[in-house]
This record gives structure tokens, sequence and C-alpha cells, in this order.
């Protein structure tokens, strides 16, 4: 275990900012991101969350790689933030954890996950915490009053292509909020093709930044879009749809 809390620490300082350089001197948050881990490895014989169970490869590939965004996008106590297609939590419980009084809400169509979820939820925020799970598509949330145009941020890793994600997570965020796109090396030209949909949506591309993972895990890339127009009314169109026909 000490070897896992050694790296966990050392990748939050190198790539987490000011949350994760507060983290790694906190015993307590440390236990509970390798805690999120554990949790998501019991779970994982029951329910499929996740390809990657090593620990050791789980704190670089998914907790620091979610809290990388912290090195970039200032969070803080008190925002809303949603993680769409969150899965076991990345990256939107890395977030809860590491920036304590965010309101988080989390969410994904799969049963199953939010279930997961919901457990962990307990597990980790026991009592009144302001976190939410949010089982459903992306599709017919957005269109929810309460949840569109409410956030000021939205996360999302690995759902879909950048077109696509735009069209599911632009309608959360209110004008003047950002989205944020955990992506891979090949998310440069995702975010040009995207253009088109960026601006129909009410999006602009105000960051692009390369992440290095530690142990030789990789390279990412952080896509960060400004609200600067509410998005249509029109838009997200029915489930499915952002997928079949990208904009
Ligand atoms: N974000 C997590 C991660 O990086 O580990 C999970 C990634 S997993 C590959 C994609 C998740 O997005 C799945 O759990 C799936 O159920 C969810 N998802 C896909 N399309 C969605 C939609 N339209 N609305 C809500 N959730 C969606």
């Amino acid at each position: 275990m000490a070897e896992y809390l050694a790296v966990l620490r050392e990748g939050l300082i190198e790539l987490a900012g000011p949350p994760g350089q507060e983290a790694a001197r906190d015993p307590g948050r440390l236990r509970a991101l390798l805690q999120h881990l554990e949790e998501v490895r019991e779970w994982n014989r029951l329910v499929n969350l996740t390809g990657i169970t090593d620990l050791g490869e789980m704190v670089v590939k998914h907790t620091l790689d979610s809290a990388a965004l912290l090195g970039r996008v200032p969070v803080s106590p008190g925002m809303r933030v949603l993680d769409v297609g969150t899965g076991a939590g990345f990256p939107g419980v890395v977030l809860g954890l590491l920036v304590p009084g965010v309101r988080l809400s989390l969410l994904d169509s799969l049963q199953k996950r939010c279930r997961f979820l919901e457990h962990l939820c307990q597990v980790l925020w026991p009592g009144d915490r302001e976190v939410e799970v949010l089982w459903g598509r992306a599709e017919e949330w957005g269109h929810r009053p309460g949840y569109r145009e409410a956030y000021d941020l939205v996360t999302a890793r690995a759902v879909a292509e950048m077109r696509v994600l735009a069209e599911l997570c632009l309608p959360f965020v209110r004008v003047g909020g950002r989205f944020v796109a955990l992506k891979g090396p090949g998310g440069r030209q995702e975010v040009a093709e995207a253009a088109r949909a960026l601006a129909t949506l009410g999006g602009e591309v105000t960051g692009l930044w390369e992440v290095t993972l530690p142990a030789g895990a990789g390279e990412r890339l952080l896509v960060e879009v400004t609200k600067v127009r509410p998005t249509p009314a029109l838009y997200p169109r029915r489930p499915g749809v952002p997928e079949k026909r990208p904009l």
C-alpha cells in the first residue's frame, strides 16, 4: 500500500494544482482516494466498471488522470460540477474528494453503475453532503429544469468523440461556465472537427493542455470549452441522435 500512496502523493503534487498539494498532505483524503479504487475493484467482480484492475495502474490511469484537470482548471467549494458518463466515478468522484464542498452530480445511463455510485457516495460522504447520482441519458437530463444551463463545470472522460460530447455536455453549462473533456492524444483532431458543433451549441475552446502521466502511462489532452451563448432549445436531440448524426 505504501508504494501506491507514494505514487499518488507525488502525482497529486505534480499534476493537480493547489487542491492536489493540499490533499497530498492530508492522510484522510489520500485514504479516501484509495478507498474509491478499492470499492471499484470489489464491485468490479459483479458489475463491469473498469478493465484496469491493478491498483498501481488504477492510481495513475484513473485517479491521477482525473486529478490532472485541477492543475489547469480552477475548481472551488460551492461550485456546481457535473460529470457526464461518470462510470465508476472518473473524474467526478476524484474531483469531489479533492475539492471538498463542490456540489457534485454524477450522471450515467447504466443503472448498475449508478447503484455502485450510490453505494460509493454512502461510503465516502456519509450524511448530508451535496452529492447526487443521476441515472439516465444526458440527452434527457439536459432538458430538465434545474439541470439545464445550471452547472459551473461539466466534465467527461471516455464517453464519446468531441462533436457528440459537445451536444451531451454543453446544454448543462451555464453561460460563462465551462465544459472540460479529458481526451487522449487524438483529441486535437477531434477538437478541430467539432468547430461547427461547438459554435452551434454556444461554446468556444479556451484551453488545450497536454498532460504527461507518471510511470510512462502516456499523454493526455485536456480540452476546455467556455459557454459564451445559451444553447438553442433544440439541443440535445433525442437519445442516440447526437451519436448517430453528430453536428
Ligand atoms: N468516465 C468514466 C471513465 O473515464 O472511467 C466512464 C467511461 S465509460 C467508457 C462511458 C460511460 O458513459 C459509461 O458508463 C456509459 O454508461 C456512459 N454513457 C454513455 N453515453 C451516455 C449518455 N448519453 N448519457 C449518460 N451516460 C452515458
